[in-house]
């Protein structure tokens, strides 16, 4: 007959397998995961854009500044020279010069809101790139040292097996099916250890009739209120 006691031992090696397959995936998940990078990534490629729109814009209007002053300058040296001696002539060129200087004036006021963007874009995008030279370091690490826990843990789970492999071999085959049914119905304990009369499964206080059958370990006994493999250390 198969004692609780090498069923129990059995769940203890299953339930240290289950925990070092769960730490794999959960590593494996980590390693795999590049969602902040690529956020990251996504986030500087837009902003990159937008700052080039800026610059580009930025460019333009100081050039058609340039030429509104060109303009105004060519307005002005008209104006003072002393060649044009009609005062309605002189009138209208100063009108010019006038309109020419609100102009200029306007787009220096644009241009200044336009470079206080451009420095504000620039201090994000600085500082997204260092976030992601700072992640993208962190995934190398990670890779390292993860990666040597991931060997480390797949060592230990072909060793969990092997124990597993030669432990099993030594209960009788329904009694292991039956195992493995509590196992899967049960959320991975189908045995339980009674405790101070109490069932550690359900925490139910065992009746002493079925307290004695488990203690007397000559047969195998169930929990009443929840199904399990009992069993006494
Ligand atoms: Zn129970």
């Amino acid at each position: 007959m198969t004692s609780a006691k090498q069923l129990f031992d059995l769940q203890q090696l299953d339930l240290m397998l289950n925990e070092c397959r769960s730490r794999i995936d959960s590593v494996e998940s980590h390693l795999n995961d590049r969602s902040h990078v690529d956020n990251l990534e996504f986030e500087i490629a837009c902003l990159t854009e937008s700052l080039d729109e800026l610059r580009t814009n930025y460019a333009e209007q100081d050039i058609h500044n340039q030429k509104i002053q060109e303009k105004l300058q060519e307005e002005e040296t008209k104006l003072y020279s002393g060649a044009i001696k009609n005062l309605r002539e002189l009138e209208a060129i100063g009108k010019e010069a006038e309109a020419l200087k609100e102009q200029s004036q306007a787009v220096d006021e644009r241009l200044m809101e336009d470079m206080e963007s451009i420095e504000a874009l620039q201090s994000k995008l600085l500082s997204l790139e260092g976030e992601l030279g700072d992640s993208e370091k962190q995934r190398q690490i990670d890779q390292v040292e993860l990666g040597e826990e991931l060997s480390q843990l797949a060592r230990r789970v072909k060793e969990l097996e092997s124990q597993r492999k030669s432990m099993a071999s030594t209960i009788q085959p329904a009694d292991l099916n039956r195992y493995e049914h509590l196992r899967s119905a049960k959320g991975g304990q189908a045995i339980a250890k009674v405790e101070r009369g109490l069932c550690r499964g359900c925490l139910m206080a065992l009746p002493t009739h079925q307290l004695q059958r488990v203690r007397s370990g000559r047969e195998t006994v169930l929990c009443s209120s929840c199904g399990r493999i009992l069993f006494v250390s």
